[in-house]
């Protein structure tokens, strides 16, 4: 007689849940799989100390569930993040749990994979960078050095070394030659100094705070054992923070690199389109700034498009086509395209450019660029026509709706023909969030605003109110493109700080950092 065995029923199989540090805090330190998991993410649950700024990663029908905790404030506890990840995971293929640093430095990463695994949810590890080693790297200490220390300790710091069985051999630690970094330990400071101190450390050991680290608002100093409690009161030093004690501690002086970037610390407001303003806030980010995104233009499309429709049926009957914006080669090219058009119809006409971004725009149509303003404003473009000739040759601009004269009736001047058609619009942005700017500038948090264009002066000034824009600015940098921006800046009573000698972006930032490096 055979017995059958029952089978199990079946279930749905569980997704993956992945574990993954987002890093310390700079957003270039977080890998590239970590983006990946993401990106791909059904569903995201997320720590205080995560790097939100990822979240916008993620795809828009993603369930970002938060469950952070600062201190003794727990959002979620403990028990209840490991049930809402097995919940998840039986829902969804691919679940993030995202933490910042490295998930199993000190973040209950493996408390949780263990969870899953008694649930039987597959799971994967993405570590991360940890603050316990980028924080002091980018205050200017190297966890290890071969001649200060060839071990380094990590340690928590929450945990009260006064308790009856502290599981931290402090007696132990004391005696350890190596670097010792504690995370989680600014409550608890004067306890775990003194407790070293009392098992025999030196009070004199150099000892340093790092708060934030990695980010434009990180502060750190250097003391020694004795002392740095003491004057992390004064400070009113904060968490989060790492301590790092130990003679690498000691090199913090001379291998500080990241608080002497030009723009540390420094608020730069970013007054272009939300979609230029990206790598411009990148380089700011890159050189220890704060970019803040304050669109103050929208790039939209013509009200009427037959103007520039005409013009792209005939583009083969020009001489050149002149761009001065990389508004204008994109309008152009994007209506030429979705028109049906054919790049061998722009076999006739040469192509001149404002400047290099601009050339670059057309560059990417493998098209080659014959003019090149040496000035990156409309004299220059027409500096640079004067070496041609011109006389009788048909030229299109297609730019702006609202825009400079001087270079068509230049060419006109020069005997040329201009048809100037608007392939775009900068409009004031749907939306603009004006309050919180007015706040921070009323609480002189913004060190620095940028001005690329005249429009983002006359916008800035209409959303900012210009009958407050002389007290609200007062003290800030105002930096601007180039002398057009910066007779817009002084048609509203104000003084540009300072003003780029190369009239792009770059030459913008450059002259924002040689601002700052002198003082
Ligand atoms: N898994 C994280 C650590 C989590 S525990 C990691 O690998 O970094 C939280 C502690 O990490 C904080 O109390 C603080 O001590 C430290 N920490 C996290 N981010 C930090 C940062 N940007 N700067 C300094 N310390 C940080």
């Amino acid at each position: 007689m055979s017995t059958e065995i029952a089978k199990p029923e079946k279930k749905s199989v569980p997704g993956t849940v992945y574990l993954v540090g987002s890093g310390p805090g700079d957003p270039g330190l977080i890998t590239v799989k970590a983006l990946e998991k993401i990106r791909e993410a059904d569903a995201i649950i997320y720590d205080y100390l995560a790097g939100k700024e990822f979240l916008k990663e993620a795809r828009p029908s993603a369930e970002l569930v938060y469950v952070g905790k600062t201190g003794k404030n727990h959002a979620v506890e403990q028990i209840d993040i490991n049930q809402i990840l097995i919940k998840k995971a039986h829902e969804h293929k691919c679940v993030v749990r995202l933490k910042g640093g490295d998930p199993y430095v000190f973040g209950r990463g493996a408390e949780e994979a263990e969870e899953l695994v008694n649930a039987g949810i597959p799971f994967e590890v993405v570590p991360g960078v940890t603050s316990a080693v980028a924080a002091p790297a980018y205050a200017g200490i190297p966890v290890t050095h071969r001649e200060h220390a060839s071990l380094v300790t990590f340690v928590t710091g929450h945990e009260n070394p006064n308790k009856d069985q502290s599981s931290i051999d402090w007696e132990n630690l004391a005696r350890n030659k190596g670097s010792l970094v504690f995370l989680m330990g600014v409550k608890n400071l004067e306890i775990i100094t003194s407790s070293l101190i009392n098992n025999g450390m030196s009070p004199d050991t150099p000892a340093a705070l790092v708060r934030w680290g990695t980010t434009p608002d990180q502060s750190s100093f250097l003391s020694c054992l004795q002392h740095i409690a003491e004057e992390s009161l004064k400070r009113g030093f904060k968490a989060p923070a790492v301590l790092v004690v130990g003679s690498v501690a000691s090199l913090k002086p001379k291998l500080d690199w990241y608080e002497k970037k030009p723009l540390f610390g420094k608020q730069v407001l970013i007054t272009r389109s939300r979609e230029q303003s990206v790598k411009m806030a990148d380089r700011i980010l890159g050189q220890g700034g704060k970019p803040l995104l304050f669109p103050t233009i929208q790039i939209k499309e013509p009200h009427d498009f037959s103007d520039l429709d005409r013009s792209i049926s005939s583009a083969s009957c020009y001489d050149w086509i002149i761009f001065t914006s990389v508004n204008g080669v994109d309008a152009f090219f994007r209506r030429f395209f979705s028109t049906g058009h054919d790049i061998r119809e722009l076999a006739g006409p040469k192509f001149g450019a404002i400047g290099p971004v601009t050339a670059q725009a057309i560059r990417k149509h493998g098209i080659k660029v014959e003019l090149l303003a040496a000035q990156f404003i409309q004299e220059g473009v027409l500096d640079a026509l004067r070496q041609k000739d011109i006389v009788g040759k048909r030229f299109l601009i297609p730019r702006a709706e609202k825009a400079r004269d001087i270079l068509p009736e230049g060419i006109s001047g020069m005997g040329g023909s201009v048809s100037v058609v608007t392939a775009y619009r900068t409009d004031l942005p749907d939306h603009a969030d004006v309050k919180p700017v007015r706040e921070s500038l009323a609480n002189r948090d913004i060190d620095v605003i940028t001005f690329t264009s005249s429009s983002t002066v006359t916008h800035f000034m209409e959303l900012v109110g210009k009958e407050d824009a002389g007290s609200l600015l007062e003290g800030v940098v105002l930096a601007s493109i180039g002398p057009v921006t910066s007779r817009t800046i002084r048609e509203f009573g104000l003084e540009p700080t300072l003003e780029a000698s190369e009239y792009t972006i770059d030459g913008l930032l450059d002259a924002i950092d040689h601002h700052f490096c002198n003082g």
